[in-house]
């Protein structure tokens, strides 16, 4: 049996004696440690007089409290105090999610670390004369504090701390030394407040209403609560919150000088993050506790400054909209806002991607440009073959603005299209051969697309299928007769380079309009930080479809006179036949998604004779174990980009190396990043927020969609420059104490597949479309290791609708979510594909923002070659 009871007096030598008492919980109390040293002094000093003290007889034992709680505490008194306390804690989340920060993982589990806290004492006078004015206590004004530093970390706009009360209500217990602290829960809820004064008031409410009903032990509150159980935490709260005001009076014994001792050695601690603070003639003073294993240092330390901003700050402006109290010191700000983000290393280069091209063919026109299986093109032969589809696609009204859909399996015309569409001043508009028909002819008319490139093999499908898009075969020996030098210059940086569709929640895909100057500071950026220690010349993989943006900076490496290795279609699926591949094609940068690496380093990518000198995954998150693998290449180097389509392909990246955890790492050159909470202020390091990003990348916006880019591409609240923008990514990140960002998921429902960008409501959006269906759930499962899937759930309004019904209806509208393929298979034209067919494009060619420069010396309306020919066809079919 373990005593109750243990005292040991360790002699030191000397005068110097430890004394140790050890006392289960269950018979005492901190209320009982004051009464013990009380009478022990008092005894003590009996002794030593010579004169034995006789301690005043008690009123009642500890055994008659309990007698007199269990025939009072139970039946309508138990149920009125405990529907109280239902009702208080009714729908509150009972687990605070605190940033953990990177704890040690050695400490035992419950092992408690302390942070030291003094307050200056004019703020404790503030902290009370807040409280007096405010009908509150300085606990209610320290403890709503608390709860607000709590709701900023976790993001919970519903919270509760625990408290101890001494439960000793009546004055003959104040004598006793037994287990009478009770543990009150205390719940606050910043979110519905507007300002502290608010915050306040419901928080003393809530105290005043709790310690009327503090009968209930909290063991019995557990009990009839029920709450959902987990053994590493305590149940209903984690964060705890004691303020000592009962001075401690010093003792003092005839020839002793006391001290307390060992308040500083390790001990356990019951709660993950426990607030002491005790009113000191000095202020408030006391300790912020915290558990080690669940905790880092860091993240105890910001906790225990912040909570000191935050109450200075709101002791000088209670009525400040709670949002707006900070919580970050100057220098804090300094450092996340503009030192992290002093990324200006060069000015954003003016120019187009096609003009630097052609410089690049100047000084490299022999090398080779693009291969595609036996087929390599030099740089010459690539810019002759583009200028002469660029001059077609003048004749044929393309220049500034003018968008033209591209549609190729993968070969080196896709390359000379890319240029040429951009030579000729216009914008490419990437579509996948492998999308379904009717996503692709959405995405043909939702751009305007003046012309489609494309294979005659895919044409005749879109003509059949009554498009009346003029389609243009870009090999054809039609062009053979134009011109092969470089058209005279026309788009400016400001122009449209591409526009690239991501799908949409609201039920249909959106096209991201990407500028050259945002293209062109992709490729400076990458050649700084990524291809910062490569030589020229390197053979470059595009495995990327160039529906994806990942191609794009492949793409741009044209710009150095590396060469394109464009991967064959038949590998990309298959991680077994493409390392082979790899090694024969010698491709010195490989590009893939974070899946298909997976695949790649399990089917030897590192482990034979050769291998590429980078890799640069992307698209997704790297996992741990993939990560360390690379890290432990010293032959390959490794970069972890990310980025979303919105602000052109990648916005940061990490040299992957060893010793180093997965991080986004930090802003790429003239790009800046922030981590900011719900109304946009910057959240402390470690803290989670949803991740900004402003600068050189950011795309014009969707296109044709004001309200959806007004969303999404807001004010810079942090600009230095008026009008800047930043972009809302959806993504949850948060700093590290050295300015790189991890990763945390989403704050929505976009989820990525096999690297692929899916809305979840786009799907669920269009199945709720189906008669039989109210509600509509889709998730991705991965029920089998490696193989994720999309799974739909439907709850069906009239009859239940079977499984097939509902494929073949996605099937008809796969138009508009190329998500739903994954749910069937592709699509055929259906009618529906005929009644899209529109006019509009023509009229919206020429957005507003579009400032074309001076038109070209040829003259446009001359309509030539294999090109005219057909969009005269199809304007004959349009006419008739
Ligand atoms: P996309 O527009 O297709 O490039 O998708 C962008 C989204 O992919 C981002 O918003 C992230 O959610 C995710 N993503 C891209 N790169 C990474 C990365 N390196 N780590 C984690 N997530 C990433
Ligand atoms: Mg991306």
């Amino acid at each position: 049996p373990v005593p109750l009871l243990r005292v040991h007096l360790l002699k030191l030598g000397g005068a110097q004696h430890v004394l140790l008492l050890t006392l289960h919980h269950i018979i005492s109390d901190g209320w009982s440690t004051g009464v013990l040293v009380r009478e022990m002094a008092a005894l003590y000093q009996g002794f030593h007089d010579g004169r034995p003290t006789a301690l005043p007889a008690l009123p009642v034992q500890y055994a008659d409290h309990a007698a007199w709680q269990r025939s009072w505490l139970h039946g309508d008194v138990l149920e009125q105090q405990v529907s109280w306390w239902r009702q208080h804690l009714a729908g509150a989340p009972t687990q605070l999610e605190l940033p953990t920060g990177t704890p040690r993982a050695s400490v035992p589990a419950a092992q408690a670390s302390r942070i030291p806290l003094r307050l200056p004492r004019e703020l404790g006078h503030a902290v009370e004369a807040l409280a007096r004015k405010e009908g509150a206590t300085p606990f209610m004004v320290l403890l709503a504090a608390y709860q607000l530093l709590l709701s900023r970390y976790t993001g919970q706009d519903d919270l509760l701390v625990g408290t101890p009360i001494a439960g000793r209500r009546f004055s003959e217990l104040e004598g006793l030394i037994g287990f009478f602290v009770n543990t009150l829960v205390l719940r606050a809820r910043p979110g519905a407040t507007a300002s502290f004064r608010e915050l306040l008031a419901q928080v003393r409410d809530g105290a005043l209403g709790a310690f009327e009903h503090q009968d209930v032990p909290f063991e019995k509150l557990v009990e009839e609560l029920h709450p959902e159980r987990d053994l590493d935490r305590t149940p209903l709260f984690q964060a705890f919150f004691v303020l000592q005001n009962l001075p401690v009076e010093a003792l003092t014994l005839p020839s002793l000088t006391l001290r307390p001792f060992g308040e500083e050695l390790a001990a356990p601690s019951k709660f993950e993050l426990s607030l002491n603070l005790s009113d000191t003639p000095d202020g408030l003073q006391g300790v912020l506790q915290y558990r080690a294993a669940r905790v880092s240092k860091a993240t105890a330390t910001g906790l225990a400054r912040h909570f000191q901003v935050l109450l200075e700050s709101l002791v000088a402006r209670p009525d400040q909209a709670l949002h707006a109290l900070t919580l970050l010191t100057p220098e804090e700000r300094q450092r996340m806002l503009v030192d992290w983000n002093d990324t200006a290393r060069e000015p954003v280069r003016e120019g187009t991607f096609h003009h630097l091209f052609e410089q690049q063919v100047a000084r490299t026109p022999d090398a080779p440009a693009v291969r595609f299986e036996d087929e390599v093109l030099t740089f010459t032969q690539l810019n002759a073959k583009s200028n002469q589809l660029a001059h077609a696609l003048r004749a044929c009204g393309v220049g500034p603005e003018v968008r033209v859909a591209l549609c190729f399996e993968r070969s080196v015309q896709m390359v000379v299209a890319l240029l040429g569409v951009l030579k000729a001043g216009g914008a490419y508009v990437p579509l996948d051969p492998a999308w379904p028909f009717q996503r692709r002819s959405f995405a043909i008319q939702d751009s305007a697309a003046r012309v489609v490139l494309t294979p005659a093999r895919l044409a005749a499908e879109l003509e059949a299928s009554g498009l009346q898009t003029p389609c243009l075969d870009a090999a054809g020996e039609h062009l053979a007769s134009e011109p092969t030098h470089d058209p005279a210059p026309w788009a400016g940086p400001d122009n449209l380079a591409y526009v690239i569709y991501t799908s949409g929640s609201t039920g249909t895909p959106k096209g991201v309009m990407v500028q050259h100057r945002s293209v062109l500071n992709l490729h400076a950026a990458l050649k700084r930080t990524v291809y910062e220690a490569q030589p020229s010349g390197l053979r470059v993989s595009v495995n990327a479809p160039l529906a994806f943006d990942g191609s794009v900076k492949q793409v741009v490496q044209l710009l150095d006179g590396h060469c394109l290795c464009i991967v064959p279609d038949a590998l990309r699926q298959d991680a077994e036949a493409m390392v082979p591949w790899v090694r024969e094609a010698r491709v010195d940068v490989l590009d893939c998604t974070p899946s298909l690496l997976r695949l790649l380093l399990q089917a030897g990518l590192l482990d034979g004779d050769f291998a590429p000198a980078l890799l640069v995954p992307g698209g997704e998150a790297l996992d741990e174990a993939t990560w360390a693998t690379l890290a432990a290449s010293t032959r390959t180097r490794t970069f972890n980009v990310y980025g979303p389509t919105e602000c052109t392909v990648d916005a940061t990246a990490f040299a992957v190396r060893p010793r180093t955890q997965p991080t986004l790492g930090g802003p790429l050159l003239n790009v800046r990043t922030y981590v900011l909470d719900a109304h946009q202020q910057p959240v402390p390091v470690g803290v989670a927020g949803e991740l900004f990003i402003a600068g050189a990348g950011l795309a014009r916006g969707y296109l044709g969609q004001p309200a959806r880019t007004a969303e999404h591409f807001v004010p810079n609240p942090f600009a230095t420059t008026p009008g800047e923008r930043m972009y809302r990514t959806g993504d949850k990140a948060r700093w590290s104490e050295d300015g790189t960002l991890e990763y945390l998921g989403r704050i929505d429902f976009q989820v990525k597949l096999r690297g692929l960008r899916i809305e979840l409501g786009e799907i669920e959006a269009l199945l709720r479309q189906h008669p039989a269906v109210a509600q509509a759930l889709v998730l991705v499962r991965e029920d089998v290791p490696g193989n994720a899937r999309l799974v739909a759930y439907v709850v069906p309004s009239t009859r239940a609708p079977d499984a097939v019904e509902l494929r073949a209806f996605l099937q008809q509208d796969a138009a508009r979510v190329h998500g739903a393929r994954r749910l069937c298979d592709a699509g055929r034209p259906t009618p529906d594909a005929q009644r899209q067919g529109g006019q509009e494009g023509a009229a919206r060619a020429r957005s507003p923002g579009a400032r074309p420069r001076s038109p070209p010396s040829r003259d446009r309306g001359e309509a030539r070659g294999a090109l005219g020919r057909r969009a005269a066809r199809a304007h004959r079919r349009r006419a008739g």
